[in-house]
C-alpha cells in the first residue's frame, strides 16, 4: 500500500469565513477532509495529515517556516512515498522554489497544492487538487518539488502565480509541464529531473537562515536615488527585475548608485527580467552593457522566485561571493535548465 504524508500549512484550501475575512482555523481541514469520501476510495494511496502550529495564510510565511516544513519531511522521509504540502497560493511558488533548494538529492515526490476557493465553500477547487497531487505524490514517477494546480504538474522552481482569481493560477512560462491530468495522469517522463541513486548522493535537508535580499522593479523614469537606504552594508543580496532581455536606462551615463554602492559593498547583484517568457541576456543592448562590467549576476530565464530564494539557500550555505556568482548563473534544480 503507497503512503502519502499531507503536510498543512494553511491557506485558502483548509480556510473559513471570519469577520474579517478568510483565515485558516485549527482542525477546519481535518474535519473536511473526514466529509471527503473519495479519500478513502480504493485507488487511494493510505495518508497521514500533519497540521503545523500556527497555520498561516501565506503572505506571513518566512524562511523560518520553510525550516518547518523542510524538517517534517526529512523526519519522515524514509516512512513515506510521497509528500503533499497544502499552502496559501499567494507564495506557494516562492515555498516550491525554496524546498527545491533545501531537499538536496530529493527521490521522492513533494508536491505543493492548494486552491482559490475554501474546501468547505461551494465550487471548490481544492478537491480535485488534493486528491490528484495526492496520487501524484504516491507514483513516486517524479523526484522534484512540484506544484500542482488547475491539471498541471508544474516544476515548482520554474512556477509562479498569474493569475489571482483564475482557477488555472499557476504558469510556468520557461518551462513545459512535468504532467498533466485529464482522463488519466500522463507525465511527460523526459522532461523530469533523474532520480538520484540514494547510496551515491544521499538525501540532505539544508535549512534556510535570515538574509536580506531587496527586489527592485524597475520602471520608466525610476529615481534610483529613493533605493539608496537600502544600500546598506547589510544587504547581502540586490535583485533588480529590469526590462527586457535585462536593460535599464543608462540616462545618468553611469551605473546607478544603488548598484555601484551595492557592489562595492560585497552585495550579490542579479538581474532578472520583468517578462515572464524568455531570458536575460546582457551585452546585447548598449544599456545592459555596462552590468556586465560592474560584475553583476545574469539571471537567465529564472523567475524572481526561484532567483530570491536561490540567493537565500546559497547565502545560507555561507559560501564566498564568487562561488555564489557562479552558482547563481549555473543550473542546480532544473531552475534553468533550457531542455525543451
Ligand atoms: N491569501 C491566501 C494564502 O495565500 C490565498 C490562497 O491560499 O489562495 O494563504
Amino acid at each position: 500500500m503507497r503512503k502519502v504524508c499531507i503536510i498543512y500549512t494553511g491557506g485558502t484550501i483548509g480556510m473559513v469565513p471570519t469577520e474579517k475575512g478568510y483565515a485558516p482555523e485549527k482542525g477546519a481541514l481535518n474535519k473536511e477532509l473526514s466529509n471527503l469520501k473519495d479519500l478513502s476510495a480504493a485507488d487511494m494511496p493510505e495518508w497521514d495529515l500533519v497540521e503545523l502550529d500556527p497555520l498561516l495564510d501565506s503572505s506571513n510565511i518566512t524562511y523560518r517556516d520553510w525550516n518547518k516544513i523542510g524538517r517534517e519531511i526529512a523526519g519522515r522521509y524514509e516512512d513515506y512515498d510521497g509528500f503533499v504540502v497544502l499552502h496559501g497560493t499567494d507564495t506557494m511558488a516562492y515555498t516550491a522554489s525554496a524546498l527545491s533548494f533545501m531537499l538536496e538529492n530529493l527521490g521522492k515526490p513533494v508536491i505543493l497544492t492548494g486552491s482559490q476557493i475554501p474546501l468547505c465553500q461551494l465550487r471548490s477547487d481544492g478537491k480535485d487538487n488534493l486528491i490528484t497531487s495526492m496520487l501524484i505524490a504516491a507514483d513516486s514517477v517524479v523526484p522534484e518539488v512540484c506544484l500542482y494546480f488547475g491539471n498541471k504538474l508544474l516544476r515548482g522552481n520554474r512556477s509562479y502565480k498569474s493569475s489571482a482569481d483564475r482557477l488555472i493560477a499557476f504558469s510556468s512560462p520557461n518551462y513545459p509541464s512535468l504532467a498533466s491530468a485529464g482522463i488519466e495522469i500522463s507525465y511527460n517522463c523526459n522532461l523530469i529531473l533523474e532520480k538520484p541513486d540514494p547510496e551515491i548522493r544521499p538525501f540532505k535537508l539544508t535549512e534556510m537562515r535570515r538574509t536580506s535580499i531587496g527586489v527592485i522593479k524597475l520602471h520608466p523614469g525610476i529615481h534610483f536615488d529613493v533605493f539608496a537606504p537600502i544600500v546598506t552594508k547589510n544587504l547581502e543580496g540586490l535583485v533588480i527585475e529590469a526590462f527586457g532581455t535585462g536593460n535599464m536606462p543608462n540616462y545618468d551615463e553611469e551605473l546607478p548608485y544603488v548598484i555601484r554602492q551595492a557592489i562595492e559593498n560585497g552585495t550579490v547583484v542579479v538581474v532578472g527580467t520583468q517578462c515572464a517568457q524568455g531570458k536575460v541576456r546582457l551585452g546585447t543592448y548598449d544599456v545592459s552593457s555596462q552590468l556586465v562590467e560592474a560584475g553583476v549576476v545574469s539571471a537567465g530565464n529564472m523567475t524572481t522566485e526561484a532567483i530570491v530564494t536561490k540567493l537565500a539557500y546559497l547565502l545560507s550555505l555561507g559560501l564566498s561571493r564568487q562561488e555564489i556568482h557562479e552558482l547563481m548563473e549555473g543550473d542546480l534544480r532544473g531552475e534553468m535548465d533550457d531542455r525543451m
